[in-house]
């Protein structure tokens, strides 16, 4: 199977290399966007990896909201997360020493999941429900600015792995959260 495109979700894809550009990456021809592109300079993937300090991770769905917010300084990096449901907030104790596992998910995120590559804003027009919505900003310490991404109704199509990878790291806490 290709790799999925984290623009349109279709898996008519192709990987190529450029190399003039020494450059590669992922085509898709469904929506003519390239993604995943990897290579020196200002497409150098690693240089996202090493400059990511935090991460805040907001997801509204089931008519729950999670908030999970990781945050990395020279000392230490944290984990605390959130979850709101009706009117009670249930917050877990904060987890530190997250550095090992937020290497790991720095590179899920921007080397497999293409998030660099996800639409800005996306939003479903025919549907209302804004319960269906999660907005993920991540900020670098290394001088790249910022990057915020949305979506309401309609979520991008690898969204469901950060789920499923959150909702694995705090499934006790879940199921107690908001009884
Ligand atoms: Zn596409």
């Amino acid at each position: 199977m290709n790799t999925i495109c984290p623009k349109c979700g279709s898996d008519d894809t192709y990987t190529f290399f450029d190399s003039i550009l020494k450059t590669s990456g992922f085509h898709c021809d469904a929506c003519n966007h390239d993604f995943g592109v990897n290579g020196p300079e200002e497409n150098d993937l690693h240089k996202y990896e090493q400059g990511l300090s935090d991460f805040v991770y907001q997801r509204n769905h089931d008519g729950s909201t999670k908030m999970i917010e990781i945050h990395q300084t020279e000392k230490d990096t944290v984990l605390s997360c959130r979850i709101i449901k009706g009117m009670s907030i249930s917050q877990a104790q904060p987890i530190t020493g997250f550095a090992p596992m937020f290497d790991q998910i720095k590179v899920l995120l921007i080397e497999k999941l293409f998030f660099l590559d996800w639409e800005e804003e996306m939003r479903d027009e025919e549907s209302k429900d804004e319960s269906e919505h999660y907005s993920l900003t991540l900020s670098f310490n290394n001088g790249i600015k910022e990057i915020k991404k949305t979506a309401t109704g309609k979520m991008p199509s690898y969204l469901t792995v950060l789920d499923q990878l959150f909702d694995s790291l705090f499934q006790g806490f879940s199921e107690n959260a908001g009884k």
